[in-house]
């Protein structure tokens, strides 16, 4: 019997994830990818000797990535070598002169949270046990899909297990309840960052990220982050998946309700008895003719997207001993900054991130050099100025000068990103680093589902669509949507 051929657009995590998935389970595959590279915003570039991780840096939830390899056959160990970090990261605040390292080991991080903020560690222990709580809850809710409808995700909420783990609110107002210590609130403030979003729109029950962060311990695969996608395409070329990539989607075709193919930007058709998107949600409606689509542009006007990147790959050319492989430089007014993000407009004195793998992995630079990696989380609009971008970027560079001797004179590599590529390179939501923003009414049951309402047969993957944002996120999106396929083909 012919096998069933699936089409699916997008190589990016969810992707290319399905795709391995979607093979095993005996469908023909096929992915096509808008780019020269697999890998979406998981992505690399390379430039004098220097290789820089163009998206995703942080290895988290090791399990996650561990069970993935493990469900289609393969050991991640034979693909990856997985070092965990220690210091797992560094943060400089304004006004404090010396740095605070942590190791992601919640025992031995206790004590710099103490030193950063005292008398802190009886309501920081609290919160962090009950990160680790919801941690346990919330991974087989996201995983089974237990959160999908309305009912399911209130009963989330309200059942007697989550009700004693804090009530439906934001992240940012169970940290305040916490502390008083700005300092402490920002470094607990971070996964909401990891999610794209600001602390007061992010569900507390996020903060089972903490854990994930504190608990889990931050891990690197030697060679970056692209690793991940070349192991994905070698499971997927074992299982004879084909990927077409500088081959980017026009449309999707449709008849009588089914999608029966593709046409790509050359023209060119492919037919498909399934087709599964991994591209941006709502670019993937504009890929349908106006009457196949889910929502209206005025769905999608509403939504709230992540803020935007500016990216700023350095090449250095000195090893730089006062930075660790993940640094955060907390600006004095963090709150500040992402309000302004919220405004619209550039911070004068941002909060941002420094990523250094040279500082572990001596593959990523020239010897006695370092591949620096910054991410400044800035509007995700197109109305800010190259100019102004600019000189954002300077001033980030500035700060980090004040805290490493002779860093500008070092420079001798600068390439920078700002939010406008994102959506140029990946068609990215509304110029987005992460997609959708996770906030109260755009996550679980709220968020854009996996299936199609007027289209049978079309179905969506990755981090527009549940669970979210993240590489951990996107794998079990893949898990989702495949079971939601063979559940249909059944
Ligand atoms: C700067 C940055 C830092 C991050 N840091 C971390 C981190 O430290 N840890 C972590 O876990 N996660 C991190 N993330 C998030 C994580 O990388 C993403 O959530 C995840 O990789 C997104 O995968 P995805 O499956 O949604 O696909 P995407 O990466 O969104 O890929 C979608 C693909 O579809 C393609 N496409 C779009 N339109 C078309 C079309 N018409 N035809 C064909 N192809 C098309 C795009 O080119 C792209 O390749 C980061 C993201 C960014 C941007």
């Amino acid at each position: 019997m012919q096998r069933k051929h699936i089409a699916i657009i997008g190589g990016g995590i969810g992707g290319l994830a399905s795709a391995i998935l979607l093979a095993r389970a005996g469908y023909r595959v096929s992915l096509f990818e808008k780019n020269p590279t697999l890998g979406g915003v998981c992505n690399r570039s390379s430039e004098d000797g220097f290789t820089f991780d163009t998206g995703p840096s942080w290895y988290m939830m090791p399990e996650v990535y561990e069970e993935f390899f493990n469900s289609v056959g393969e050991n991640i160990r034979d693909y990856l070598k997985l070092v965990r970090l220690d210091p797992s990261q560094k943060a400089f605040f304004d006004g404090r002169p010396q740095p605070y390292e942590f190791s992601s080991d919640f025992e031995k991080d206790k004590k710099v949270f103490e030193a950063l903020a005292p008398n802190s560690e009886s309501a920081l222990g609290k919160y962090y046990a009950r990160a680790k709580r919801r941690y346990k809850i919330a991974m087989p809710h996201i995983r089974n899909e237990r959160s999908e409808t309305i009912l399911a995700y209130m009963k989330l909420f309200f059942s007697g297990k989550v009700f004693g783990l804090g009530r439906m609110g934001t992240m940012q107002r169970e940290i305040s309840r916490l502390t008083p210590s700005s300092e402490l609130r920002a470094i607990l403030s971070v996964p909401s960052l990891f999610l794209g979003t600001m602390p007061w729109r992010v569900p507390s029950l996020f903060s089972f990220l903490t854990y994930a962060d504190f608990g889990k311990g931050i891990w690197y695969p030697m060679g970056g982050m692209y690793k991940i996608v070349e192991a994905l395409v070698a499971v997927g070329k074992k299982n004879a998946v084909e990927y077409h990539t500088s081959s980017p989607v026009r449309r999707v075709e449709t008849e009588g309700g089914r999608a029966i193919g593709l046409t790509l930007e050359n023209g060119e058709r492919i037919t498909a008895d399934i087709v599964l998107s991994n591209a941006d949600r709502s670019h993937t409606e504009q890929l349908l003719p106006a009457s196949d689509r889910d929502h209206s542009d005025a769905f999608w006007k509403k939504k709230i997207p992540t803020f935007g990147a500016v990216l700023i790959f350095l090449g250095v050319s000195k090893k730089l001993p006062e930075l660790a492989h993940h640094n955060f430089f907390f600006a004095e007014n963090w709150d500040e900054h992402l309000h302004d993000i919220e405004r619209g407009v550039l911070s004068q004195n941002p909060s941002f991130y420094v990523n250094i793998p040279s500082a572990t992995d001596p593959s990523c630079a020239p010897s006695g050099m370092e591949n620096v990696f910054v991410l400044i989380p800035v509007p995700a609009s197109t109305s800010l100025t190259k100019e102004d971008l600019d000189a954002c970027a300077d001033r980030v560079i500035e700060k980090i000068a004040t805290r490493v001797p002779s860093f500008k004179d070092s420079i001798a590599l600068d390439r920078r990103w700002y939010p406008s590529d994102f959506g140029e390179k990946y068609n990215s939501f509304k110029n987005s680093a992460l997609g959708l923003a996770l906030t109260h009414f755009q996550t679980a049951p709220f968020r854009p589902s996996h299936t199609s309402r007027h289209i049978d047969n079309l179905y969506f993957v990755g981090s527009t669509t549940n669970p979210g944002a993240g590489v951990p996120a996107c794998f079990l999106s893949a898990e989702r949507v495949v079971k939601q396929i063979e559940k249909a083909e059944t």
